[in-house]
């Protein structure tokens, strides 16, 4: 069959070539096409035409009427509206459909969903022809996926449009980043926060966004991003710093989202311009956070002290939630009695007024209480009127313990837990008030263990203080509760016997004396019983002074005298066969007198230097002059074996003045070869006074040695014992730049409130302390306050008696400035000194 004419019969199969170039001439009309109308329209023409066709329509499913409607016809002002009988065929069945009357019909149809349908009229087509009907077919596909291509780009660029005003209209700069991470979208919040026209941004790089510094970084996150391997970034916010076209740098919060539109990658940052007024923002943010994680309890209330905002700190100081405790009173936290005192606080924030660290006791959910430290302030309001009140509290549980503790070391003997000289001081006084008032006596007892030395040489320190707390145990069995028994220092104890009944008549006392006699007794009663040293028992003997407030004295120190000579008297009648040197008795302590005279007159003594070590650099700063008489009998004498007999005998004098002058010769001869270290020596109590600074300058001018090279140590007990003495010889300290340590510190007799007011440059802990470390977790925390202590009264502590790598690692770790000790050097004679320090 050929085509002949426009009307003549139509049979495609014999005519492959006009086919072809109705497939080539449908195909390039449908690639410009705008709409799924026009493509429709231009497709239809094409068919029409170049198959000759009686008719071409063109029909769109409605698909809300679920209908056919018929959208182009051709010719175009066609014959009146054909049935729609065949396209609905190929509708309903979405296959090619033929009709007897001359027509064939096929879906325009996308992924499967028919859109529309394509009907071909003409007489000739009643027979189903194969070759047309799969052509027809692929037009409508080719239609099908065109309109469906269309729909979607209109789809997208509706929503894009959308996007668009979104993006036109937010406050924060939005910017897009395409694959190749060139700006494709710039908003003009972007604009304005990065001072760059929308058109210069678009295609640049978004790294110019960046400071250079932070570029590398960004790229890498940016490539880590495009690979998905960037959980962390995308979806969280999180803060950067971007970069102004003027070079200037703001903070960002930057959000970044992936959407791949149309298949390719992109990335949209959202960001939030913190730079200043968002500073504001972001403060306030900051400074919630940060109330809400304090350890202190804030919160706020209103003028009615109704509690308006209440943190974490709130909760765990006192127990209730934030739930809980919001919109109730304050006055729930009122201990007992303290309503009061709240709303007179409360009125004070009315009128302005602020209370600042005062101390209150609170109650708790549970119902206990707690003391806190309250800081309570006025709330101004936006109009400048106080609109209520802020409550900051701390718990101050702690702290009191930490003060507590000092206060307890200030007046006990740590290894006895025993009151003090302190505060058996305080005791003895108010006893002799009250005795004075009364008509009544007071006994001081002066216990003093023999042999003591012995033992603590023989078994070990361990030994001898476990022996020190055993005996203080005993001795607080055998007294009344209203008796103090306290720890001298060493083995010395005292018992303060209050309240003695006197009767009247003269002389000795009947009554009193019976009463010390029988606590003598049971003081001696307690020796009965062997003590356990080190698993072995021993006996321990000891001597008893007793001296009785009127009758043997008329103030406290004459009657604490008199004690001690009581018992230093009791002790010679004692023991008169003991060797050493202290023990020796009184007949073998007078041979000892005339000895140490002749020590003085033919110079037989000698100072060894023991190494003062600044911990944490490990350099030698100073040496500490140790006395030693050489005695031609015994050989070398330590000075516990003399000095206390020197400092009785009124010999400590002469002594103490040739240890000044030999320290000072010293520290001139040190500091010729280029030493730089200070001398320290000890002082004995009795010398403590201005005459002492007197002979130690005078001493400084004659080696020709500044003075503030030398260093004086006293006992805790010599510094707080005379305070008016002290004074004027702190005035002299301070003159000439003498300084002054505190030597033994701890055992003793310690006011640390009044520690600060002498011109301290160091403080030396008792080695006891430091003997016990680290295991001894009371000895630890001792070291440590004392060490904390000293820092704030901003003297230097310094560690005696480090003896092993843990003492000296636990105390650098604590931060102990000094130390002293064998393991950093034992006294030693000059010359080594020297060697050492270079
Ligand atoms: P101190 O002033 O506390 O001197 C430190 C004593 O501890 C010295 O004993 C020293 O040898 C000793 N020592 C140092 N490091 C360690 C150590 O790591 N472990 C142990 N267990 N001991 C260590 P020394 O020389 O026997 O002096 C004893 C006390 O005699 C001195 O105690 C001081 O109070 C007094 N003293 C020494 N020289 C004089 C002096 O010239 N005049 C006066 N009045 N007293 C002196
Ligand atoms: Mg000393
Ligand atoms: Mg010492």
């Amino acid at each position: 069959m050929r085509i002949r004419g426009r009307r003549t019969a139509f049979c495609p199969g014999a005519e492959p070539q006009r086919l072809l170039d109705l497939q080539l001439a449908v195909t390039s009309s449908l690639t410009d096409a705008g709409t799924p109308a026009g493509a429709g329209a231009r497709m239809l023409e094409q068919i029409w035409r170049g198959l000759e066709l009686d008719h071409g329509i063109l029909w769109w499913v409605d698909r809300d009427a679920q209908a056919l409607v018929r959208a182009d016809t051709r010719p175009a002002a066609g014959r009146s509206a054909p049935r729609p009988d065949l396209a609905e065929a190929a509708w309903r069945t979405g296959a090619v459909s033929w009709s007897p009357e001359g027509g064939v019909a096929v879906p325009v149809a996308a992924a499967g969903r028919v859109l529309g349908v394509l009907e071909c009229r003409h007489a000739s087509l009643r027979e189903p022809d194969r070759v047309l009907g799969e052509l027809l077919q692929a037009f409508g596909r080719q239609l099908g996926d065109v309109v469906a291509r269309l729909e979607s780009q209109r789809a997208a660029l509706s929503t894009e449009a959308r996007r668009r005003a979104v993006l036109e209209a937010a406050p924060d700069p939005v910017i897009s980043v395409d694959g190749e991470g060139r700006i494709s979208e710039f908003n003009p919040a972007a604009g304005v926060a990065f001072g760059l026209a929308r058109d210069d941004a678009l295609g640049r790089p978004v790294t110019d966004l960046v400071p250079e510094r932070l570029r590398e970084r960004h790229l890498d996150g940016f490539r880590r991003c495009l690979d998905g391997a960037e959980p962390g970034i995308l979806g969280r916010r999180f803060e950067s710093v971007a970069l102004r076209a003027d070079g200037s740098e703001f903070p960002v919060e930057l959000t970044v989202t992936r959407s791949d539109p149309l298949g390719s990658p992109a990335f949209t940052g959202y960001l939030r311009d913190l730079s200043g007024d968002r500073r504001a923002d972001r403060a306030m943010r900051d400074l919630a956070a940060i109330v809400e994680s304090s350890q202190d309890a804030i919160l706020s209330t209103t003028l009615d002290g109704v509690i308006l905002t209440w943190n974490r700190g709130a909760e765990s100081l006192y127990g209730y939630t934030s739930q809980e405790a919001v919109g109730r009173s304050v006055a729930m936290l009122a201990a007992s009695g303290q309503v009061e005192e709240m709303s007179r606080t409360i009125e004070r924030v009315r009128a302005g007024e602020s209370e600042t660290q005062v101390d209150v006791l609170r109650r708790r959910k549970d119902g206990s209480t707690v003391d806190v430290e309250l800081t309570v302030s006025p709330v101004v309001g936006g109009d400048g009127g106080i609109v209520g009140a802020s409550v900051i509290a701390r718990d101050m549980t702690l702290q009191r313990r930490a003060q507590e503790q000092i206060a307890y070391l200030a007046f006990h003997d740590q290894l006895t837990g025993l009151p003090n000289r302190s505060l058996f001081y305080q005791h003895l006084e108010l006893a002799i008030a009250r005795a004075d008032r009364g008509r009544l006596g007071v006994a001081v007892l002066f216990v003093d263990l023999d042999n003591f030395k012995l033992i603590n040489d023989s078994f070990g320190h361990l030994a001898g203080d476990a022996l020190l707390q055993d005996f203080a145990t005993r001795l607080r069995a055998v007294t009344r509760a209203t008796d103090t028994v306290a720890r001298q220092g060493g083995d010395e104890f005292l018992v303060l016997v209050p309240d003695l009944e006197l009767s009247s008549g003269p002389g000795i006392e009947p009554n009193a004396l019976e009463v010390v006699q029988s606590i003598e007794a049971k003081v001696r009663s307690v020796l009965e019983t062997p003590f356990d040293v080190a698993g072995t028992p021993i006996h321990v003997g000891l001597s008893v002074g007793v001296s009785i407030y009127p009758i043997d004295a008329r103030d406290r120190d004459q009657l604490l005298r008199n004690a001690d000579t009581a018992m230093y008297v009791g002790k010679g009648l004692a023991d008169d066969a003991s060797p050493g040197l202290e023990q020796a008795g009184s007949r073998g302590r007078l041979a000892l007198i005339g000895r140490l005279r002749g020590a003085v007159e033919h110079d037989q003594f000698e100072l060894r230097y023991q190494p003062i070590v600044e911990l944490a650099s490990g350099n030698m700063v100073g040496a500490e002059a140790l006395l030693r008489w050489r005695d031609p009998v015994r050989g070398l004498v330590a000075p516990g074996e003399f000095i206390p007999l020197a400092e009785r005998s009124g010999m400590i004098k002469p002594i103490t003045h040739w240890v000044i002058e030999h320290a000072c010769r010293q520290a001139r001869e040190w500091s010729d070869h280029a030493l730089d270290l200070v001398v320290t020596f000890n002082l004995p109590p009795s010398l403590w006074g201005p005459e002492i600074i007197e002979t130690l300058i005078a001493a400084t001018h004659r080696a020709g040695v500044e003075p503030h090279r030398m260093m004086i140590e006293i006992t805790e007990s010599t510094a707080m014992v005379q305070p008016g003495r002290a004074r004027q010889t702190l005035d002299a300290l301070r003159e000439h730049g003498v300084r002054l340590a505190i030597d033994d510190f701890g055992t003793g007799y310690s006011s640390l409130g009044r520690l600060h007011q002498l011109p301290v440059s160091t403080l030396k802990i008792d080695r006891s302390f430091v003997h016990a470390l680290p295991h001894d977790a009371g000895a630890a925390a001792i070291v440590d306050t004392i060490i904390q202590l000293s820092h704030s009264l901003g003297v230097q502590p310094l560690a005696e008696g480090i003896e092993s790598e843990q003492q000296l690692r636990f105390l650098i770790e604590h931060g102990c400035d000094l130390g002293q000790g064998f393991l950093l050097g034992r006294p030693m004679v000059a010359d080594r000194i020297e060697a050492l320090a270079y």
